[in-house]
């Protein structure tokens, strides 16, 4: 089976990892040359809006999926109408644009965060209206890792903040504030044949909107339910191949979703180490119709990331079962470049171990 992958970084890297066992074949199209997952197959070096490349990447493969989420749906549907795109592209457009993501959300009753659309700036006090304050503005599109937002916490900072992003392409979206009490992620996975899989949801912290760490499984089964039924609506909707990954806030007990990611996610990274089959492997296995595996966790996992800077080597693997993932990127303040699984018998142990970990793990935006 041959898998062509758009977006060469470390999720791509992380599948072809998994793959490589079960023969797989990976091909990559990523603008760097440099690209992480470039070790562990062929890339191509284009930008993701070259359609030769991506043709020459479909017609090379046996299906096509994204690590990537601002790769051209249109250029997408045309490659698949070539070749079996998975996840398919309409999924990608809804989790694109923040609006379209939201309405899907409201659609299929899955609780969101008020909210309303704005291009321009005499929109503002409407907007306000709408949400309330505090509030945080964001672009529409192509926001990632806390990139593309100001959190507005008076009236009279509303215009500044609109200013500081109204050059965005795609427009802006302004929402309320959410104080919520944690925020959790599920990670699932549904084949062709339709049957899912869910792992664990994680509880996460960020910082700076960058993922931080990652601590799973998360106990309250309530929470767990709730997470279960909306991911499977996502699904459904969709009659969706692979993993999707959905974000939310806890308030009051109750999910509001935040976003979703319809590709493997930082946020399920630890299922490497702390799964019978890590997210990685249950997406190619979706992709390739082979049975999806068990993501019985086999103990408490936390996983930290290393943003900027990696940890030393000797000193995160001196600790038992702590495993070091080096990404093979440039050091850069604001990037991950790495993570860190660590594995414990029980939370209590898991704990013990965390402020150690998280001072030896960097992060530096
Ligand atoms: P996002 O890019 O939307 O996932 O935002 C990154 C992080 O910023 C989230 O995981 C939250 O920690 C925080 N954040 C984003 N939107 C909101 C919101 N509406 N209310 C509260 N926190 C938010």
């Amino acid at each position: 089976m041959r898998i062509g992958i758009i977006g060469g970084g470390q999720l791509g890297r992380m599948l072809a990892w998994a793959g490589l066992p079960l023969g797989m074949e990976f091909s990559f199209i990523d603008p760097s040359p440099g690209a992480p997952a470039g070790q562990l197959g062929h890339l191509i070096v284009a930008p993701f809006e070259d359609r030769a490349a991506m043709f020459d990447l479909a017609q090379n493969v046996d299906v096509v999926t994204y690590e990537f989420e601002n790769v051209p749906t249109p250029l997408l549907r045309e490659v698949a109408a070539a070749r079996p795109v998975m996840p398919a592209p309409e999924v990608l457009e809804a989790s694109q644009d923040r609006v379209a993501e939201k309405s899907l959300f409201q659609a299929l009753g899955i609780p969101a965060t008020r909210h309303a659309a704005l291009d321009r700036e005499e929109e503002l006090d409407f907007a306000l209206d709408q949400t309330g304050l505090p509030a945080i503005l964001k672009t529409r599109r192509f926001g990632y890792d806390g990139r593309g937002q100001v959190p507005i916490f008076e009236r009279d900072e509303a215009n500044a903040a609109f200013r500081s992003l109204a050059d965005a392409p795609g427009g802006l979206i302004l929402e309320s504030r959410v104080r919520f009490e944690r925020e959790i992620s599920i990670v699932s996975c549904r084949d062709r044949t339709g049957s899912v899989v869910f792992y664990p949801p994680g509880e996460n912290t960020h910082q700076d909107g960058i993922l931080r760490s990652s601590r799973a499984p998360v106990r309250d089964q309530s929470l767990v339910h709730q997470a279960e039924d909306y991911a499977r609506r996502i699904l459904e909707h969709f009659d969706y191949v692979g993993v999707l990954a959905v974000e939310f806030f806890v308030v009051e007990g109750a999910l509001i979703a935040n976003e979703m990611a319809p590709r493997v996610h930082n946020s399920g990274h630890w299922s490497i180490e702390a799964c019978a089959t890590s997210q990685f492997e249950n997406h190619l296995r979706a992709l390739a119709g082979l049975p999806l595996g068990s993501t019985r966790m086999r103990g408490e996992a936390l996983l930290v990331n290393a943003v900027g800077r990696l940890p030393s080597a000797s000193a995160t693997l001196a600790l038992p079962d702590v495993h070091l993932h080096d990404y093979r990127k440039a050091p850069r303040s604001g990037r991950k470049v790495g993570h860190v699984t660590a594995l414990a018998e029980t939370r209590d142990e898991l704990e013990t171990l965390a402020p150690g970990l998280f001072e030896l793990v960097p992060f530096e935006r």
